[in-house]
């Protein structure tokens, strides 16, 4: 069917030539240049990715709906004779028709035609209309349908038609002969074991392929838009089984690399675990375990640790740092912030150098001349442990003989500083240092990933969980309070002060302006000395000198500075357990995770500790929602998944900055079970059918591999 608008002829697409530009990717199709930015915009430049542009929803064209049997806002396929055909000038140039069938009397309207099309739509002619109608004044009227002004008896279409994603200038008609030339074109062969196929009911891949572009007339086209049809089950999995094959090959690759085996000596770690004024909690015992059992290996530990705000990871990286430096190798340390690193500097100096450890500090902040000093005992092998920000990955920095790479709370490292990272230990892996040797890595998260996210994109990973919080804890009391109470707060903070304690005042988030935040805080700061006469007011923000924040910092951590007035600088990792009161202003503005993280700055001591959201009224549904969810909920998993449900994934994993989707066709809070048999199939599929495996992969893949695994 021709299109009242000016449309692209179909025709022309298979003329362009076929230059490529993806590489070893797969031949892209042949396209006109005209075209192919349009394409490429939709991510389309080979065959297999036109052949995976599944259709948003299907238009019914296989049968004729006599005229008066069409339900209004319902498209529909209607037949019928040209009774008139007229330009109507008012109340704008249009193209009038009054079709008629056996059942009765349809008026058709153009507002954009051609004389073509008017003398094509001539009285008397046979046409046959696709499009919706709508009550109009005369009756049932249609506005710019599809059309097709017939020559004899012509069949009908034999297939549901697929509408397809598209962007301006690329019409449904050329999309649509693309795919179709492309699924002639794809190899669109097999890749599951026919008996896993057998056992989890699942369509052959050219079946599920043909029936999404092609559905039959009497194919249900609710299951195929509703995404529950056999043949998008297929796709999910396929997708699902791409994205596990692809992480394990890179698993697997990093194992056949040589690490240091790192014996349990068990001298300096055995006396730091004498001296720590507290007994590892059963979790630390088994995750540390686990990191021991993985560091005495010869190949690179790659593993996640995750435990909630509080669990004790600090101590379980010291022990693994340790177990480096007794067996005579070095360890680095990286967190995302300059205060947090420098408050592990002091814990791991606090710990490590009562042992006879040197640990050395290059956050960015440092002075030019320590950093000299510190980079030069580095290289020497002097420094045993190096804690910094990531400053210490990006800098030129020489390692003797480093064993280990810590990285602490890694989700704060945006997705491309991951790929960054993750290519740059990819790199150092490929021209091994002098030793021939690639460091363990041991990367630590606060942020809890629900299992099904976890297992998807972290599967390339080996991940450990600390579930337990140390012994000792009060829990943390939520209140939700209208800023209008605001008076109260500052009282019950002064009251707080005046037994002994200290609190953290955290100002509003403001993501539109960086400037504005900071003049927030100064503010803020301000009213509240002033109000608080009498307390010490700190302030802390990110644009305050490294050394200046660091002295803040020490005075609340003295008790010197009773009250600490901060931006979110403070969010990740910072441990003063004498703080027990919190109090988030403009809650509303914050997320799940951060207000979580942000309450796990309190109750970190035995004093009964509250966390106090001030809100402003109204609230959006979605702000409402998150607040009543950390309201009820503490288990930094549970609120991940309430995260989750709310926001889907891509946002949960900040893959919006990324640029790119990370699943397209599954969906891991509905395919749950599909995520779990792909991944036990992909790794018997790599060691039993690796030719199948490597076309699975090149198939769902190509070009995406990295997104997935950042
Ligand atoms: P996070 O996992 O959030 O990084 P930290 O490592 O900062 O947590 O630990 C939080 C606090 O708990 C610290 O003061 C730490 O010394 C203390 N801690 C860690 N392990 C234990 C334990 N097993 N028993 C008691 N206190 C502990
Ligand atoms: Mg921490």
């Amino acid at each position: 069917m021709a299109k009242a608008v000016p449309a692209v002829s179909a025709k022309k697409s298979k003329g362009g030539g076929a230059a490529s530009t993806a590489g070893a990717r797969s031949a892209p199709f042949p396209t006109p240049a005209s075209l192919r930015g349009k394409l490429a915009k939709l991510g389309l430049v080979t065959d297999f990715d036109l052949v995976l542009h599944l259709p948003l929803r299907y238009e019914d064209e296989t049968r004729v709906t006599p005229i008066a049997e069409v339900r209004h806002g319902a498209p529909a396929l209607v037949e019928g004779e040209i009774l008139s055909s007229d330009v109507a000038y008012r109340p704008r140039r249009q193209l009038v028709l009054k079709v008629r069938d056996d059942s009765g009397l349809l008026f058709v309207r153009f507002l954009n035609f051609y004389p073509s099309h008017a003398r094509s739509l001539a009285v008397g002619a046979r046409v046959r209309l696709f499009g919706e109608v709508r009550p109009g004044f005369f009756g049932g009227e249609m506005v710019h349908p599809r059309f097709r002004v017939l020559r004899g008896s012509e069949p009908l279409a034999d297939a549901l038609t697929p509408v397809y994603p598209t962007t301006a200038g690329l019409p449904q008609a050329v999309l649509r002969q693309m795919v179709n030339e492309a699924l002639d074109r794809a190899d669109l062969s097999e890749t599951l074991p026919e008996e896993v196929r057998d056992r989890m009911r699942l369509v052959p891949f050219a079946d599920a392929v043909r029936a999404l572009h092609r559905p039959a007339a009497d194919a249900d086209a609710d299951a195929l838009e509703g995404r529950t049809h056999s043949a998008w089950r297929r796709m999910k999995f396929d997708e699902l089984l791409g994205q596990q094959l692809s992480m394990r090959l890179h698993y697997r690759a990093r194992r056949r690399d040589r690490a240091p085996a790192l014996a349990p000596a068990a001298t300096l770690t055995a006396r730091l675990l004498d001296g720590l004024p507290f007994r590892l909690t059963r979790a630390q015992v088994r995750v540390w375990n686990e990191i021991q059992h993985d560091l005495a290996e010869a190949h690179p530990m790659n593993r996640l640790l995750q435990g909630d705000v509080g669990s004790g990871k600090t101590v379980v990286a010291a022990l693994a740092a340790l177990r480096a430096v007794e067996n005579g190798w070095q360890a680095a340390v990286m967190a995302p912030t300059e205060i947090l690193a420098e408050q592990h500097h002091r814990k791991f100096a606090e710990w490590l150098e009562p042992l006879g450890v040197r640990v050395a500090w290059l956050a960015g902040g440092a002075g030019a001349r320590e950093r000299r000093q510190s980079l030069v005992a580095v290289a020497a092998g002097e420094v045993q442990v190096v804690v910094g920000t990531h400053a210490l990955f990006q800098a030129k920095v020489e390692f003797a003989r480093l064993a280990l790479a810590i990285v602490d709370e890694q989700h704060r490292f945006g997705v491309r500083q991951r790929l960054a990272l993750r290519e740059k230990a990819d790199r150092r892996r490929r021209t091994a240092d002098a030793s021939g040797y690639a460091p363990h890595q041991l990367m630590m998260s606060a942020t809890p990933i629900p299992r099904t996210l976890s297992m998807s994109y972290y599967a390339d990973l080996d991940v450990s969980v600390i579930d337990e919080l140390p012994p000792g804890r009060t829990p943390v009391v939520t209140k939700l309070i209208a800023d209008t109470r605001r008076d109260e707060v500052i009282r019950r903070i002064r009251d707080a002060c005046r037994e002994g304690g200290q609190a953290y005042w955290v100002c509003p988030l403001i993501e539109e302006s960086e400037a504005l935040e900071l003049q927030t805080a100064i503010d803020t700061h301000a009213r509240l000395a002033g109000e608080l006469q009498g307390l010490a007011v700190g302030l802390v923000h990110g644009r305050l000198a490294p050394a200046d924040k660091a002295r803040v910092m020490d005075d609340f951590k003295a008790g010197r500075v009773q009250v600490l007035v901060a931006t979110t600088v403070i969010e990740v990792g910072v441990d003063v357990p004498n703080a027990s009161l919190m109090v988030i202003e403009h809650a509303e503005r914050f997320g799940l995770a951060q207000l979580h993280q942000l309450r796990g700055r309190v109750g970190r001591g035995t004093a009964e500790s509250a966390c106090i959201l001030l809100y402003q009224n109204p609230l959006s549904e979605g702000a409402r929602a998150r607040l009543r969810i950390i309201f009820e909920h503490v288990d930094g998993f549970r609120i991940a998944h309430e995260d989750l449900l709310l926001r889907g994934p891509g946002e949960y994993l900040g893959a919006r900055q990324s640029g790119a989707p990370l699943l397209r066709f599954a969906d891991l809070t509905l395919d749950a079970d599909l995520l779990e048999a792909a991944r036990t199939l992909a790794e018997s599929m790599l060691d039993r059918h690796p030719d199948e495996a490597a076309l699975h992969v090149r198939r769902w893949m190509s070009g995406r591999a990295e997104l997935l695994r950042a």
